[in-house]
């Protein structure tokens, strides 16, 4: 069945993306419906920032962004929608209150990413958008006008179809990739998907003793193709590892394994470098434990110690060549990961639509007409920190704009 009203834009997910494209199209006079196959769209808007919904970073540094696209459409993109604008959107447009974090600079919402939601929401229907729930698009057909087909067997049509349905990442938010899967009769190019922004799976077991226990450090991964490194919080797991600067270096073990490289993944367990390490580890009456122990915890140090079968001894008496096995493990050391997390708990989905495929001006994709994407379905994520959200916005901004001026 099919209703009645051509709708000026469809837009297709409730996320930040799709609310944005949704807000904005309308604005400029268009009729639009936004669908969700959720009864409660814009889920990640709620796990976001551990609750405290993470929602802008504090600088916008296109350079962060990973992506096979080119790195110069990125940028346009981003700089398109400046992020004291996306700030003013935020606060002043849609009433979400902000604050930064003292150490970081990065927005944090006032009331968490409840308040988020519940303001793009009420923003996008006070705007006059039409929004349906609990309606999964599951093809997407024709162009002039667009069908958009939902298993209820209504068939919803539209003008001009703006898709934000995210990545793969945490498919219990709705996010499974099913709006990939409409473009597949498109001849789009779509850089394969892969889980971003996860914690690592470890492969040896006496690191569980170390689980809870979290530092500063350097990691660094790498393969044939990929390089990532990432200087930030890490925390031993009961499975393996995670923290901020695993999470920002994981795609690189993600990426390996889809193309079969290897991959692997050091720590600098401190900021000293290896000559630094070598001076404190020759010269002085204390015990290599005891140096090591005013650098990191007793736990960490234990281990490595045992690793090379060290546990007493001083730095007077050590051995050139354990020094150097030592000072290898203090900052270079290969973490035994076996794998990344999946996307059931990866933050974002890395890879998505080529970003040759959109113009990006507008987010209108080159080869049909009057369809736009925006948001996460894009090849390109950025590191923890509110990037995420931030493309959302800017991506959906555009696409919205677009969209909707076509029907002014
Ligand atoms: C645990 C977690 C924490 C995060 N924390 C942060 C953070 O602090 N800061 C940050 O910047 N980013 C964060 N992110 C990433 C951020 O949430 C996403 O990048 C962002 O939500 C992507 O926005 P989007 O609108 O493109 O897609 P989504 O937010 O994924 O929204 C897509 C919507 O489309 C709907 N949909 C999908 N397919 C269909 C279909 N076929 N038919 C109808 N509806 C459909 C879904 O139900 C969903 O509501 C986090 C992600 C996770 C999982």
């Amino acid at each position: 069945m099919s209703e009645s009203v051509l709708y000026d834009v469809a837009v297709v997910g409730g996320g930040p993306a799709g609310l944005t494209a949704a807000i904005f199209a309308a604005r400029r006079g268009a009729n639009v419906i936004l669908i969700d196959r959720k009864i409660d769209p814009g889920q990640k808007l709620l796990l976001s920032g551990g609750g405290r919904c993470n929602i802008l970073p504090s600088v916008s540094d296109p350079d962060a962004y990973v992506t096979d696209s080119s790195p110069f459409t990125l940028r346009n993109i981003l700089r398109s929608w400046p992020l004291e604008d996306v700030r003013f959107f935020l606060e002043v447009e849609a009433k979400i209150k902000v604050q930064a974090d003292p150490a970081s600079g990065k927005l944090h919402v006032i009331g968490g990413g409840k308040v988020a939601r519940s303001s793009l929401l009420d923003l996008a229907e006070r705007t006059g958008v039409k929004i349906k729930r609990n309606f999964q698009v599951v093809r997407l057909n024709g162009s002039n006008p667009f069908f958009l087909t939902c298993p209820e067997k209504r068939t919803i049509r539209a003008t001009r179809v703006i898709l934000a349905c995210g990545g793969l990442s945490y498919p219990q938010t709705g996010s499974d990739g099913s709006g990939l899967e409409l473009l597949r009769s498109r001849d789009i190019q779509i850089v394969p998907p892969y889980p971003a922004l996860t914690s690592l799976i470890g492969a040896r077991s006496t690191h569980r003793i170390l689980s809870g226990i979290t530092m500063t450090v350097t990691v660094t991964a790498k393969s044939e193709t990929d390089e990532a490194s990432c200087r930030d919080g890490f925390l031993f797991t009961h499975r393996g590892y995670s923290g901020p600067a695993i999470l920002n270096t994981s795609h690189v073990v993600a990426r390996a394994r889809q193309r079969r490289e290897q991959a692997q993944v050091f720590v600098a367990w401190t900021d000293h470098t290896e000559d630094e390490w070598r001076a404190m580890l020759t010269e002085g009456k204390r015990s290599v434990r005891g140096v090591l122990l005013r650098e990191m915890p007793d736990r960490v140090a234990d281990q490595l110690l045992s690793e090379i079968s060290l546990d007493e001894g001083r730095v007077a008496t050590l051995e050139k060549d354990r020094r150097e096995q030592l000072v290898r493990l203090l900052t270079r050391y290969p973490l035994p990961i076996t794998r990344n997390d999946g996307f059931s708990s990866a933050e974002v989905t890395g890879g998505g639509v080529h970003l040759s495929e959109i113009e990006p001006k507008t987010m209108q994709t080159k080869k049909v007409p009057n369809l736009y994407i925006c948001g996460e379905m894009l090849d390109a994520f950025g590191p923890i920190g509110g990037t995420n959200f931030l493309w959302a916005f800017v991506t959906g901004n555009r696409a919205g704009e677009a969209a909707g001026m076509k029907s002014g």
